[in-house]
């Protein structure tokens, strides 16, 4: 889970839950530091949270610049290339292949922690990657309900909105952690699957979990395992 910073208006995938599928976007290249390109703003996941950094190309006239992967240094958010070059602009074209298995793996993340959740289990740790994921929980062994196989047959679609700190209904968001967010975070992030979930996370989620498609999950222990077929 990772939650939003209001300094992230630049941060185009959090602009509602259209704004995980943009694919592509004009920028303004702001400067070469720490290894990568700092943009005016950005479609590309910065890795945390428990989801990785996004991959994809800076092209930018006849040069397509690698992106290796996206950090946040800083205040800057950092888009990793071995390729220093001297451009002011150019067209970001994200790796959509591989973001939408991570969409897909962290939203399929969500609905598995809210049905576990509902049976008395905190999601610790959550980590995902394209096709792979995993939730920790403070429990020994965990029992997933019917409802955990079955996230993908029902239609549920989601939604995401900002609201103001000092005015979240805690009872609402049980099962996220807000006590982690810092202190200087005044406008928190909520992603809502409908009927099933609500949390406050700034990773990049589905327009529905129907999209989610086919999966597996294993719980061997107080590690539940998931990944797509
Ligand atoms: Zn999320």
């Amino acid at each position: 889970m990772k939650h939003l910073l209001s300094e992230e208006g630049q941060l185009l995938y959090l602009h509602g839950i259209d704004g995980s599928y943009v694919k592509e976007l004009d920028v303004q290249v702001l400067g070469y530091q720490d290894g990568g390109y700092i943009l005016d703003r950005t479609i590309m996941h910065y890795q945390g949270g428990g989801q990785p950094g996004d991959r994809g190309v800076l092209v930018s006239g006849n040069k397509a610049i690698p992106i290796y992967n996206v950090r946040k240094k800083g205040k800057n958010v950092v888009h990793l290339s071995t390729v220093k070059s001297d451009i002011h602009g150019g067209r970001l074209i994200l790796d959509w292949e591989r973001r939408y298995k991570i969409m897909k793996m962290h939203t399929l993340q969500h609905a598995i922690s809210a049905v576990i959740f509902k049976d008395g289990f905190n999601s610790v740790t959550t980590e995902v990657f394209p096709g792979y994921g995993y939730i920790e929980s403070d429990s020994q062994r965990i029992k997933i309900s019917s409802d955990g196989y079955t996230i993908n047959r029902i239609p549920r679609p989601l939604k995401r909105y900002s609201v103001k700190r000092d005015s979240i209904d805690h009872k609402l968001l049980a099962r996220c952690n807000l006590d982690k967010l810092p202190k200087s975070i005044d406008e928190v992030s909520i992603v809502e699957i409908e009927g099933l979930d609500v949390c406050a996370c700034a990773g990049t989620h589905l327009r529905n979990t129907s999209e989610i498609g086919e999966y597996w999950l294993r719980a061997p222990s107080k590690r539940i395992e998931f990944g797509l077929f």
